[in-house]
């Protein structure tokens, strides 16, 4: 089933129903199906369905040209057979391409693979292209590709500054160009305030009164958990050696007062967007993307401290790809790869904002479902569970289909994350005793 609203609720949203009256777009997801085979039309829609997006499905150009001056679609996918010389045609077409500034993005599958077919897609301005039998895994890749725009979280930027009317006018700067700013003129808060506000970059003046920037910078440097923090000096200094010094303590940049606004500007948003690339190499897995193993222990840490904070309920869930071995042996490493890249897809777009996901190991996800106990994550695991064993993946022209199994502990059943580690750990071992493809829940 696709997504709903709330991904712990019961209400399915159908995909897919020809020509459903206004279907509402889901977070930006909502997908134009131009397909007049009804079978393939049926067959996509609920494949897609499965990934997130809501299909609205339109048998003939007439009607979707019609639906696209009135709707703004995620992106289109169009089945080369609907297309013609015909008066629909053009008048579809003249409706995708008068969307505006910002053009939906327009997918192509063709029974044809030759390069006049796809040189034609070309003038049509698709922007990508499937020949049939479609590939859906690619398809999704390219659907996501296509239609992310999650926003970036706004840059964080904390000034260290012995002026107060200085730092004042560097955050009303940074704060312009959409940063989110906070100063401190008291270096010997820097410590509590990295750890509050978590900065992306800070801006260290070199003189101050308590300690210079350059003890200030050791300070921070001497903490592993701070280490993808950017640091830019600001100083009226200009001399060199001075300078290299700075950068030496494992400073970013060196910036001489007075600062050109433009120039502040743009060292701190090439700086933060590094830092965050190379953040994210720390903690996310490069083949899924997924907290890595480490990340997402440590996520649990934090996840847990949070819930007895708040005297709540968490569930920690280890899952399993049944056999993966065989589909790695049968069809290739590569498309294994594709698979897990898919699970990990599913996942995320199945799961709350709220639920963190990560790659505990090769075939093996671990999921933290805040706010959840025990029944109702197995609920929502299950769901995708079954889900995931009705999407089909194509290798070397054969079709194949996946399971997993997973084992759940919560939170106050088990007390600490090493419990609930084993806990789940020894309830995926039963489930993969009982016969696999299936969730069990650890007993407390
Ligand atoms: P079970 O149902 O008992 O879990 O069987 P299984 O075959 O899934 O488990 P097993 O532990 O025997 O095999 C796991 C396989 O996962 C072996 C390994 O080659 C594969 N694997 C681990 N990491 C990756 C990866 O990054 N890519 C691919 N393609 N395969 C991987
Ligand atoms: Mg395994
Ligand atoms: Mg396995």
């Amino acid at each position: 089933m696709p997504k709903t609203s709330d991904p712990h609720s019961d209400a399915p949203q159908m995909a897919g129903q020809p020509d459903s009256p206004a279907a509402k777009a889901d977070g930006g997801r909502l997908v134009f199906l131009v397909e007049s085979d009804a079978a393939l039309a049926r067959d996509l829609s609920s494949q897609i369905g499965y990934f997130g997006y809501t299909v609205r499905l339109f048998r003939d150009l007439c009607s979707f040209g019609a639906a696209i001056k009135a709707t703004r679609p995620a992106a289109i996918i169009m089945d080369s057979v609907s297309f013609g010389d015909d008066a629909c045609s053009v008048a579809a077409l003249d409706g995708i391409r008068g969307m505006a500034a910002k053009p939906v993005p327009l997918l192509f599958i063709s029974a044809h693979g030759d390069m006049k077919a796809r040189l034609q897609a070309v003038h049509a301005g698709c922007d990508a292209y499937f020949t049939k039998p479609v590939d859906v895994g690619g398809l999704i890749d390219k659907l996501d590709a296509l239609t992310s725009n999650v926003p970036a979280e706004p840059y964080r930027v904390l000034i260290v500054e012995n002026s107060a009317s200085l730092a004042k006018s560097y955050a009303t700067l940074l704060k312009g160009a959409g940063m989110v700013a906070e100063v401190i003129s008291d270096p010997m808060q820097t410590l509590d305030k990295l750890v509050e506000f978590r900065p992306d970059i800070v801006l260290l003046d070199l003189h101050m009164a308590a300690c210079d920037g350059f003890e200030l910078a050791t300070v921070i440097r001497q903490q592993e958990e701070f280490v993808g923090i950017s640091i830019v000096f600001l100083s009226a200094e200009s001399n060199i050696g001075q300078q290299l010094f700075a950068l030496r303590l494992g400073g970013d940049d060196f910036l001489i007062k007075p600062i050109e606004p433009a120039h502040l500007v743009s060292v701190v948003a090439s700086r933060v967007e590094r830092s965050r690339v190379l953040r994210s190499f720390m903690v996310r897995d490069s083949l899924t993307g997924l907290l890595n193993h480490t990340a997402i222990k440590e996520q649990l840490e934090i996840q847990l401290a949070r819930t007895r904070r708040l005297n709540g309920k968490l569930s920690f869930a280890m899952l399993d790809i049944d056999h993966f071995k065989l589909v790695n042996d049968t069809y290739g490493h590569s498309v294994g790869d594709r698979v897990l890249k898919s699970l990990s897809r599913l996942l995320q777009q199945r799961l709350r904002e709220t639920d963190i996901v990560g790659r505990y190991g090769g075939e093996e996800f671990a999921v933290i479902l805040n706010d959840t106990d025990g029944p109702a994550a197995v609920k929502v695991l299950d769901q995708i569970r079954e889900d995931l064993s009705c999407i089909r993946h194509l290798a070397s022209g054969k079709e194949f289909s996946i399971t997993f199994s997973g084992g759940v502990a919560d939170f106050p059943h088990f007390l600490d994350a090493g419990t609930l580690g084993e806990a789940a750990d020894k309830a995926l071992y039963e489930a993969k005793c009982g016969g696999r493809n299936r969730l069990v829940l650890a007993q407390g």
